[in-house]
């Protein structure tokens, strides 16, 4: 008999470890469930899907180039998912399933039902740990709970991190012709939106990995003083892959190690503090599994629900966009709508304007990033947003507010990304573009700002305040 590989958002063949896994019991079959409608209602947009559907046409090369066929189903929730693959487990006479385990609420709860599913027809369905070094529940604090401060766990991360966690998986070998023809990928249906231009974002691993190769060669070195700069390719850009599996953390950490004398943790500032980031992405998968409610738009700090949250259409329009009057925020928003992704910075500046300055609900911006970020995913999202409107983990404390224009000033010196992404205003001086004056807005034709930053802000603090204390 076969053994059945469900593809999900681990787009690759190499150190893939339910892949690995399938390929030791013999030779495999995959097959990758497209769940449109499911994926739609919880909030992707049409850049993902694009990318994900051109990501799967790249596995499926792949796969063919090991003589591994890929099988291609559409269904439209979750819960068809146990039928759906029993019967393609039936259709190929398929004795095992294998996947690599998603954190979010749905996603476990999809695969526990195709685990009992197979379970009840005495076929082994096994889920395997692949996107993260340790699995939720495995890096606890003292007392057992779930860590919901980023730095002692960062810390546990590299007290506990071994060799073993590290090893890269073995690649399936080829195998030979097993009588099952790949499915043709049948391409996205139609639909109102356009996703950015494909040739930003390039599908696939190997695409993946030459950016990581990139990455390390040309930026890595002076990440530690760029990665604040948006108007600097200063980050490895590599989110989106991270997001569907065309690349592991693994394969970052391993090249990292190989670029840094063998450590993660000392060594070259820039490749240390990314090292971090790829922590922090960890830990917001961790806070997903261990604090569901965040799966179920509910703050993390559950005093911060009594936030009087302000309905304002306008100003949340405003926001989507790029008309706030406020430079950065603006080109912030706009690099968004172009290119599908959004610096990590403005994502801070952009999260905390709409969440403090609008005082609009964190959970409208969140959905917003999540239908047009082609990186879009659910844990780093939502725990970028708790953090920047104050109701998450290590939440920017309330009254810790940016000033937009401060922060401009400070990563935007130049008014370079102003300029790119706001062409309005680069006719502008460099300096002028930060905050122009009324004279030089109504030329430029550039809206007025529609909030005033002392006010907005005295007002974010009088509806925090007016809280009931956390416990
Ligand atoms: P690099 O700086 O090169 O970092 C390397 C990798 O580490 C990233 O690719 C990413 O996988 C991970 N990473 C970096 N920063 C973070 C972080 N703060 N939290 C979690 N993981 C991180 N990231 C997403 O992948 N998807 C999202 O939907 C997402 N939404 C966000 C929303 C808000 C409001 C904020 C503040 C941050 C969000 N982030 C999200 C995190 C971060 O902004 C992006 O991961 C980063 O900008 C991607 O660029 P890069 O690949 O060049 O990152």
């Amino acid at each position: 008999a076969c053994t059945l590989m469900w593809f999900r958002s681990d787009l690759r063949v190499h150190d893939n470890t339910a892949l690995a896994a399938a390929a030791r019991q013999g030779p495999v079959v995959a097959v990758f469930l497209r769940s449109l409608p499911q994926w739609r209602q919880h909030g992707h947009g049409i850049n993902k899907l694009d990318f994900w559907h051109r990501g799967v046409v790249a596995l499926g090369d792949t796969l063919a180039g090991l003589g591994i066929p890929l099988l291609h189903r559409d269904i439209d929730t979750f819960a068809q998912s146990p039928a759906v693959l029993l019967q393609v487990a039936r259709e190929v006479g398929a004795g095992a399933l294998h996947f690599n385990y998603e954190y979010p609420l749905d996603e476990q709860r999809r695969d526990t039902a195709v685990v009992d599913a197979f379970q009840k027809v005495g076929l082994p369905a096994t889920g395997h740990h692949d996107s993260v070094a340790f699995a939720p529940g495995e890096l606890l604090t003292g007392k057992g709970d779930y860590y919901s401060v980023f730095t002692p766990f960062a810390r546990a991360w590299h007290r506990q991190l071994t060799a073993a966690r590290l090893a890269l998986r073995d690649r399936p070998s080829p195998q030979p012709h097993i009588g099952i023809e790949s499915e043709r990928i049948r391409p996205l249906p139609p639909c109102a939106e356009t996703p950015v231009d494909a040739r930003l974002w390039p599908a696939g691993e190997e695409a993946a990995a030459d950016r990581l190769e990139r990455f390390l060669r040309f930026r890595a070195r002076r990440y530690a003083s760029q990665r604040d700069l948006p108007a600097i390719a200063g980050t490895s850009e590599l989110s989106p892959y991270l997001a569907l599996g065309m690349l592991s953390p693994r394969q970052c950490l391993q090249a990292v190690l190989a670029e840094n004398h063998g450590s993660l943790a000392e060594g070259d500032a820039g490749i240390v503090s990314w090292v971090n980031e790829l922590v922090w992405r960890e830990f917001y998968q961790h806070v997903a599994a261990g604090f569901p409610r965040v799966c179920r738009y509910r703050a993390f700090q559950p005093h911060t629900e009594a936030l009087a949250w302000r309905d304002d259409e306008r100003g949340f329009n405003a926001w989507c966009e790029g008309r706030t009057g406020f430079p950065i925020v603006d080109a912030a928003m706009r690099q968004l709508i172009h290119t599908g992704w959004m610096h990590n910075r403005l994502r801070m500046i952009a999260a905390m304007f709409l969440s403090k300055h609008l005082l609009i609900d964190w959970r409208r911006g969140e959905a917003f990033f999540l239908r047009h970020l082609v990186d879009g995913e659910f844990c780093a999202n939502n725990g970028g947003w708790q953090w920047a409107a104050s109701t998450g983990t290590d939440a920017a404390p309330y009254f810790r507010i940016f000033n937009p224009t401060t922060q401009s000033h400070r990563f935007d010196a130049d008014g370079h990304f102003i300029a790119e992404y706001v062409p309005e205003l680069a006719e502008l001086s460099p300096r002028d573009r930060h905050a122009p004056g009324e004279a030089l807005r109504a030329k430029a034709g550039y809206p007025s700002p529609i909030v005033d930053h002392k006010a907005a802000r005295q007002r974010a603090l009088d509806a925090f305040k007016a809280l009931p204390a956390a416990h």
